[in-house]
């Protein structure tokens, strides 16, 4: 994955410290995200990048939003699309919550209990709800599995439960984990999903959509010690199609398709301009002589992800000379604000205090998770670069 001439125009261009996203390569990857999987419906995970110049032009090309709560139901609506391609994709709410969304036009809700189902019942009367199968969340980097979902036989009662308070039961939906890196993961969903419409069929129950989650991976990242991820994402698009396939010949009603990725769209088509503040070496308590690189951003503003990747760096101006092998870290003073020890990364040995570091493919998860300035270590700026409108 190598980034786009214009992202690295405008990282060569700052003159501060800054998050960059690419809008021209965001609709690209939507574009070819549904000529991968054609008749899909995207419901982009806000919380992925929740920028409003982003999701204005994901709507543009007509993708809805998975919003988890009342303030990113109000972001997404004001890029204009209509609340009918907006789900409250949280199965965490409350009455409150619920009436809110109910109030602002939302009527798709995700479910995993009986008692978020009464409350949906009580306080969104009529809503469609599809229920949350719950996942192993093996072969991903962030597994999310205990918090969400129920098992099939849950699921049963939860629909029943739907049907019988005036909802509508309307679909299934599965999140494999957050950067899936097998296709195994969403083979195994679509095989539980499968006898579960079966089984919901039998009992009268109809479906008309089924919802497939996040967890598309982005190409771009490092794993913890410092190597290529490298996704099989072209066979966990044919298991997709295949299994889109099956569900569909196995339906006794007609199923549309809907998938909500959040990382996907956007992590290889953010960047950072940061600057390095300091390379050092020193030897820690148990002995070894450590190189680190500290930077001006880390965990805190920009690069939360860091317990689970490492990011690409590029230093302008030192492509050439002696490197030393050094732990990344950012400039805080809380020891997880750093790269895993066990990948150090070859940097510049003449890496100097105030030089440009370029950090690539991290445009998700980067703006949402960015603290208010803990530690006094401001927020980055962001800019969106191209987009066609
Ligand atoms: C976070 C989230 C997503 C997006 O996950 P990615 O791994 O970024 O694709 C999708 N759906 C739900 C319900 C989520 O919570």
């Amino acid at each position: 994955m190598r980034e786009s001439a214009a992202i690295r125009a405008a990282l060569a261009a700052a003159t501060d410290d800054r998050i960059f996203f690419d809008l021209t390569g965001i609709e690209g990857q939507y574009a070819a995200l549904l000529r991968e999987l054609p008749g899909v419906a995207v419901r982009f995970a806000m919380k992925a990048c929740p920028v409003d110049e982003v999701l204005a032009c994901l709507a543009a090309k007509g993708a809805g939003f998975d919003a988890a709560g009342p303030n990113e139901i109000e972001q997404a609506l004001a890029t204009g699309v209509p609340a009918g391609l907006i789900h409250y994709g949280n199965t965490i709410k409350s009455d409150q919550d619920i009436a809110a969304a109910y109030r602002m036009g939302v009527r798709d809700f995700a479910t995993d209990s009986v008692e978020d189902v009464r409350a949906i019942a009580q306080h969104a009367p009529g809503s469609r709800v599809f229920c949350r199968l719950a996942t192993s969340g093996e072969g991903a980097l962030w597994g999310l599995s205990r918090k969400f979902g129920c098992s099939a036989d849950d699921a049963v009662r939860v629909l029943e439960l739907a049907r019988d308070t005036g909802l509508v039961p309307s679909g299934l939906s599965v999140h494999v984990g957050s950067q899936q890196m097998t296709a195994e993961a969403w083979q195994s969903a679509i095989d539980d999903l499968t006898d579960l419409v079966v089984t919901l069929n039998g009992r009268g129950i109809l479906l008309d959509r089924i919802n497939l989650g996040g967890g598309l991976p982005a190409l771009g990242c490092l794993d913890r010690a410092g190597r290529p991820l490298d996704p099989p994402l072209d066979k966990i698009f044919a298991v997709l199609r295949e299994g889109m396939e099956r569900l569909r010949a196995e339906s006794a009603s007609p199923l549309m398709f809907l998938l909500e990725p959040g990382r996907h769209l956007v992590a290889d088509h953010g960047a950072i301009r940061a600057r390095v503040s300091r390379l050092s070496a020193r030897r820690g308590h148990d002995g070894t002589r450590r190189h680190w690189l500290y930077l001006s951003c880390g965990k805190f503003n920009g690069l939360y992800e860091m317990d689970a990747l490492q990011y690409r760096l590029e230093f302008p101006g030192h492509d050439t000379g002696p490197r030393v092998a050094a732990v990344v870290a950012g400039p805080t003073c809380d020891s997880d604000d750093a790269f895993d020890e066990a990948g150090p990364v070859r940097v510049p040995a003449s890496a100097a205090s105030g030089d440009p570091v370029w950090i690539h493919s991290c445009g998700a998860y980067a703006v949402g998770y960015t603290t208010q300035g803990f530690n006094g270590f401001d927020p980055l700026p962001y800019t969106c670069i191209g987009g066609s409108r």
